[in-house]
């Protein structure tokens, strides 16, 4: 199979990936490869916006207070400063990229509508009314396309990267990557001069998720492979409310609704926030979502209710148009009933461990977006921060490589093509199929929103058979997409489940009913794992 070189490849095609590419391509070719279709990405999700400061009644040492105050004393102060300010330049490069955020009339002055959500003290959230993801994907999207130096490359799965043996103790570098082309389940090799993982989250390492099927953790587990540290993976958050329908497998029902009023009920009609929160339903996200779990868990439900039937039909159908025209399409209608909801793993807080330039422990191997962690959330992510740390790394791990590789002229290692050796073809579906369903299923029973020590070392057994069933059906058959994506799901849930086994504490998205105090004088710092032959579990503090 014809083999692929280019000066950057980019593994990942939304909102940091794109915009690495963007930037990457004014000074050398770039390969983007996409998993699935290239507009299917978390970022083509995200409802409610990007967080930026960007009214003159705000500013940075607000921002930054407040996503200190939701990472629960873990973020990295550098980080948070870094990101936060570097925001309104990330967004301007996005308007000037194309994209069209929502705008309003404010005192005879055209401005952009910014937007208020849980956590932030000011109005900074700009969005294209509630589909900002699609207009973000459809400006980078057009913009990727207008530049010949990139080539996009959809339905190719990374597999491993291309790790060069190390020397002089020196760790190896990364020159790119295997990847799969889905249609004739060939595989390439994919050499470049510097790599960016932006592959995103792990939704679908629990059985509820907001998240679309590419969320596999593929970044994490490669990276984990090829011997970089990954940390703070106990840290998933949990959206509380995601439509809860069978057809509907990931559709998230936004937080806004609450802040415009929509109450949680029991199938009873029972309103049960004023029991969890003084606040009710506008209290933090991570305890609505873990008073629905509880109400669920108590009362044996599979979901509860959101209901926001008491506001005027027209102002719900102007609000929220895109919520309201895909309940309607299940059959429900936000105007006039209450509609089933459940709360669903939403944001991967930790991930491939990078400094403020997008770098990771691997030469020549960055990370940007939500697959790396970079110190910003902490133990908690503040809403619309996401999308803001993707932009913000992307375009920096762009200056980074562009400095390094300014002198660079070694040549690439020599890497073999992908040999299948005595690999026969894959006929046992049911055992890829049922792998998947059940490691989500454990997750969510036993890693979910609320843990314990004995239902996590349960887990870890669990996962660990698995591991071990379906690295040997790996290495017996030839790879395609479902295969690769277990071995990767599964080398997640190990690590989400190790983290969460190493807190001994509650503290911002972690919380274990045998440990529920949280316990500064001994967690102030991140669980880290480092991959490779020889993973060990240590622990590491940010520089302040
Ligand atoms: C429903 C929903 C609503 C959200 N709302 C908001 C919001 O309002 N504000 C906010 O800030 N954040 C929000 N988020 C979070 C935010 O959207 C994501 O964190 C962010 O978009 C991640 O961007 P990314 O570029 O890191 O990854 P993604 O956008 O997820 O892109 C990942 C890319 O990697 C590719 N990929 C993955 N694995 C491989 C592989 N092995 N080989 C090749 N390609 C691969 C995929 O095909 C995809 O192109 C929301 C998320 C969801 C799911």
């Amino acid at each position: 199979m014809e083999g692929i070189s280019s000066d950057f490849l980019v593994i990942g095609g939304g909102i940091a990936g794109l915009i690495f590419a963007i930037k990457a391509s004014e000074f050398g070719s770039v390969t983007v490869l996409t998993k699935a279709a290239s507009d299917e990405a978390n970022t083509a999700y995200a409802q409610g916006g990007i967080a930026s400061v960007w009214s003159v009644d705000d500013s940075f040492e607000s921002h930054v207070d407040d996503t200190l105050r939701a990472g629960a004393g873990l973020c990295n102060r550098a980080a948070v400063e870094t990101i936060v300010r570097d925001g309104p330049e990330a967004v301007r490069e996005l308007i000037a990229l194309g994209t069209r955020f929502t705008r309003v009339e404010e005192g005879g002055e055209d401005e952009y509508d910014l937007g208020r959500e849980g956590g932030h003290s000011h109005r900074r959230v700009l969005h294209a009314q509630d589909l900002t993801g699609r207009e973000i994907m459809r400006a980078l999207g057009d913009a990727v396309r207008a530049r010949p130096n990139i080539r996009m490359l959809e339905n190719h799965v990374a597999v491993n990267l291309l790790i060069e043996r190390a020397s002089n103790g020196r760790p190896g570098a990364c020159w790119g990557a295997y990847a799969l082309e889905k249609s004739s389940l060939a595989i390439r090799k994919v050499v470049a001069r510097a790599t960016l993982l932006a592959t995103g989250g792990a939704g679908k390492v629990y059985l509820y998720t907001t998240n679309p099927d590419i969320a596999s953790g593929d970044g994490v587990a490669m990276a984990y492979r090829a011997g970089a540290p990954i940390a703070n993976m106990e840290f998933y958050q949990f959206h509380p409310t995601c439509l809860y329908h069978p057809a509907a497998k990931s559709f998230l029902i936004s937080e806004a609704l609450r802040g415009e009023g929509a109450i949680l009920r029991l199938p009873d009609g029972t309103p049960f926030m004023k029991r969890y929160h003084a606040d009710a339903e506008l209290a933090p996200r991570d305890i609505v979502a873990r008073a629905i779990d509880s109400e669920m868990k108590r009362l044996g439900l599979d979901c509860v209710y959101l209901d926001i039937s008491h506001r005027d039909a027209s102002y719900i159908v102007n609000r929220f148009p895109n919520i309201h025209k895909r309940c309607l399409s299940y059959g429900f209608d936000l105007t006039v009933e209450p509609i089933p909801v459940v709360p669903a793993a939403h944001y991967m807080c930790g991930g491939v461990m990078t400094d403020l330039m997008g770098r990771t422990s691997i030469p020549r191997l960055y990370a940007a977006g939500e697959v790396a962690m970079t110190g910003l959330h902490g133990a908690n992510r503040l809403a619309s921060n996401s999308l803001l740390e993707a932009a913000v790394m992307g375009r920096r791990a762009v200056a980074s490589v562009r400095e390094s590789l300014r002198h660079d002229s070694a040549a690439p290692a020599e890497f073999p093509e992908w040999d299948p050796g005595q690999a026969i073809k894959n006929e046992q579906r049911v055992m890829i199929t049922h792998s998947w369903e059940e490691i989500r299923r454990l997750m969510w029973n036993y890693v979910g929103i609320v843990r314990s020590d004995r239902r996590l070392e349960r887990a870890l057994r669990r996962i660990q058979l698995l591991k071990e069933e379906i690295h040997s059906y790996y290495w017996d058959h030839l790879i395609d997409s479902d295969l690769i994506e277990v071995r990767n799901l599964v080398t997640v849930a190990e690590l989400v489940v190790r983290c969460a086994m190493a807190r001994k504490e509650s503290r911002g998205l972690h919380y274990n009913l045998d440990h529920p105090e949280r316990i500064d004088a001994h967690w102030m710092h991140n669980t880290v794992i480092s991959g490779g032959p020889a993973p060990a579990l240590t622990s590491a503090t940010h520089p302040a």
